[in-house]
């Protein structure tokens, strides 16, 4: 039996993973996983469908989002669980952040025309799939035009912060960002951290204390790309300012090769008695 085991972070093509969102439930019921949340970046479109499916296969889908929060020391990723996707006020600020999206995407475009790719929206557009477009899908295309050979490859020479083709987009702070995810209902959890500090930094501690003061729920401890150390930091942060553990792989599938659904680089496991505690938490803000 492996079905004690789930996946609290994972993307669709509703935003930049490849597998549609019941193709990823049935990979999870595959896998055997008995519970997985869909943690879209900015949008909760994929939702219902995951959830049908989830339904027929009897795999729990947990309602989520991934959303970008700017902090002076960084962005971040705050991990939404449990959001109610009727709350207007919710789906508001997502087409908030919807429209920023919008307003960079063509930029990044123009950018890399300027840079010689010859590259045009419509392409990326088409390489998201009706989805939100996102950074990936940029990448893909740069890929497919023989630009770079990986994926990596074009973050590093043309996506990534700081490189040619970066433009920032609008970001809520992290204390709205908190806010926005209560409001819907949910349990606001910090994501990979590490994306904020490479090293294990002391600068870490100051920052996840001043988001719990502001409401933060949970800390994502088990992460494909940890390593031991930084797993046990995290483990010893959430469990000193309280916050709930969470895990997940950050599955996309083919844009992020060697990451699998569940099992990460094949020694996660994230195990299902996370996820009463995270209801019963999203449930204090109302509407689980
Ligand atoms: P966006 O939200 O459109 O800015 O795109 C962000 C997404 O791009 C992240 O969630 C990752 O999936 C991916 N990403 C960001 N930085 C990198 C990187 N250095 N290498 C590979 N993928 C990345
Ligand atoms: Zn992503
Ligand atoms: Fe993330
Ligand atoms: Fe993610």
């Amino acid at each position: 039996m492996n079905d004690r085991w789930i996946d609290l972070h994972t993307h669709s093509t509703a935003s930049d993973g490849t597998l549609t969102p019941s193709e990823l439930v049935r990979y999870a019921a595959d896998k055997r996983l008995r519970a997985i949340a869909l943690t879209d970046h900015d949008g909760v479109d994929g939702l219902d469908e995951a959830i049908a499916e989830g339904g027929r296969l009897g795999i729990e889908v947990i309602p989520g989002v991934e959303l970008s929060a700017d902090h002076p020391a960084g962005a971040m990723h705050i991990l939404g669980f449990f959001v109610n996707r009727q709350r207007t006020n919710f789906l508001d600020r997502l087409r908030h952040l919807q429209q920023a999206r919008n307003e960079r995407n063509p930029r990044i475009v123009q950018k890399l025309r300027a840079l010689g790719l010859k590259i045009t929206y419509e392409e990326v557009r088409a390489a998201s799939g009706g989805g939100l477009v996102g950074r990936p899908h940029f990448a893909k295309v740069l890929v497919q035009k023989g630009y770079v050979s990986s994926m990596q490859e074009a973050f590093e020479r043309y996506l990534k912060k700081g490189a040619p083709g970066y433009v920032e987009k609008f970001r809520f702070g992290p204390q709205e960002t908190i806010g926005m995810i209560h409001e819907a209902g949910g349990a606001a959890v910090l994501a990979h951290p590490f994306t904020l500090f490479k090293e294990d930094s002391d600068d870490l501690e100051p920052l996840v204390k001043e988001l719990s003061t502001a409401g933060l729920d949970g800390l994502e401890v088990i992460y494909s790309t940890y390593s031991h150390e930084q797993s046990r930091l995290y483990r010893e942060l959430a469990e000193k300012y309280e916050l709930l553990p969470s895990g997940g792989s950050d599955f996309h599938g083919a844009h992020k090769p060697g990451i699998d659904l569940g099992f990460g680089q094949g020694q996660l496991r994230v195990p299902f008695e996370w996820v009463e505690p995270l209801r019963r938490k999203a449930r204090g803000y109302g509407v689980a």
